[in-house]
């Protein structure tokens, strides 16, 4: 029996595949933009430039402020140059930094975006912006900040360091899983999550062994292509509310707490969902998904805790507070004692 369902697929012109990066010009000219201006990290610098000389006189300009967590300050200076150099569209190329914020420039702007992302994170499929400002961070969906075109350029990814494959891998996962025990998931999402789970599963340890192997990187382009949407579609769960809280409360590694908080999510939320976790079990190729869940990540990234990412241990309690403050819908109710106790485990690193 199937459950009656809704299904809003967000749009989105999706560009996937090797060299499409060459094309980037003729995308910003569908969109009828004029003057580009590219966003990218510090660390980005050379591809903005390469993004740059494919655009052509299309490009006015290139901004490399972009910053885990989009604080609203570099949002600000960002406007600044967007102002100054009369740009009509905006190119973000890297992570789920940079998408950030050419998604906080296009929500005060309206300006439209092509993003071009270079890890697995996801932010490029979905309408959800968050912000930093002052130490908090805020989380807002609308349709504003989503980008018009995505292009998944699968070369920009072969130089991806090992850690952030592994990590932004180990985010994209997450989406999959709790988008299959979401309370509005839908047989569609269901399709795209295990099918990305399952792909970036199988190519992620390959890529740990050989950075530039292309067909790896494809299907875990593929994969975080489809988890991205799934994150983009569904709602999610106690998983990335717990995530929210840990980083916004000690400052961690948003890709990093996600996989370590991973295997304790699913084990906490297993018995109340378990059409979802076989799910998962299958797209890992195990018998049980958070067993396969924990070897995933101890073989992606080792013994990683939240110690281990610079969480205090008197920080447990309080997290776990506030991951239960504000009721949402969850497979397993919410308790104070047992979220505790996950966080305990995630902190020390045990199983
Ligand atoms: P990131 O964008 O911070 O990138 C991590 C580092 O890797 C950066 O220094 C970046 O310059 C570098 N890098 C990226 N691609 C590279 C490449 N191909 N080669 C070499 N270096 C490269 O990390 P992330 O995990 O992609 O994104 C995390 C951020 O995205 C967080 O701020 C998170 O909140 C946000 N996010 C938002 C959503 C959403 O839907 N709004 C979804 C997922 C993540």
């Amino acid at each position: 029996m199937i459950a009656p369902f809704r299904y809003e697929p967000k749009p989105a012109r999706v560009l996937f595949g090797a060299g499409w990066l060459a094309d980037v010009a003729a995308a910003v000219s569908e969109l009828g933009g004029t003057r580009a201006l590219v966003l990218s990290t510090r660390g980005q610098n050379k591809l903005a430039e390469q993004v740059a000389s494919h655009l052509g006189a299309l490009a006015v300009g290139q901004f490399n402020g972009a910053t885990m967590h989009t604080p609203v300050a570099v949002t600000e200076e960002a406007l600044a140059h967007v102002a100054a150099m009369k740009a009509d569209c905006l190119v973000a190329v890297g992570g789920g930094s940079t998408i950030g914020l050419g998604k906080a420039i296009a929500l005060r702007t309206d300006l439209p975006q092509i993003a071009i992302p270079t890890t697995y994170a996801g932010s490029e499929m979905t309408d959800i912006l968050g912000e930093t400002k002052d130490g908090a961070k805020t989380t807002q969906r609308t349709p504003k900040v989503l980008p018009e075109t995505v292009i998944y350029d699968v070369d920009l990814t072969l130089r991806l360091p090992a850690v952030v494959s592994a990590t932004s891998g180990m985010n994209a996962i997450a989406h999959g899983v709790e988008a299959l025990y979401a309370a509005d998931t839908n047989p569609v999402i269901a399709l795209m999550a295990e099918d990305g789970i399952r792909r970036l599963a199988s190519a992620l340890p390959v890529i740990m062994t050989n950075l530039g192997n292309s067909e790896a990187r494809a299907q875990a382009m593929l994969g975080g292509f489809l988890c991205g949407t799934c994150l983009g579609s569904a709602a999610m769960a106690l998983h990335h509310k717990i995530c929210h809280v840990l980083g916004g409360m000690f400052n961690l590694p948003h890709a990093e707490t996600h996989t370590v908080m991973l295997p304790h999510t699913a084990a906490y939320n297993a018995e109340a969902a378990p059409a979802a976790m076989a799910a998962v079990a299958r797209a890992l190729g195990v018998n049980n998904a958070i067993t396969g869940l924990a070897a995933l990540k101890l073989k992606l990234v080792g013994p990683m805790s939240l110690a281990s990412l610079g969480m205090p241990e008197e920080g447990i309690e309080p997290a776990a507070r506030a991951a239960v403050a504000n009721p949402y819908p969850n497979p397993r109710a919410l308790g104070l004692e047992p979220i505790r106790a996950m966080i305990a485990r995630a902190f020390h690193g045990t199983a």
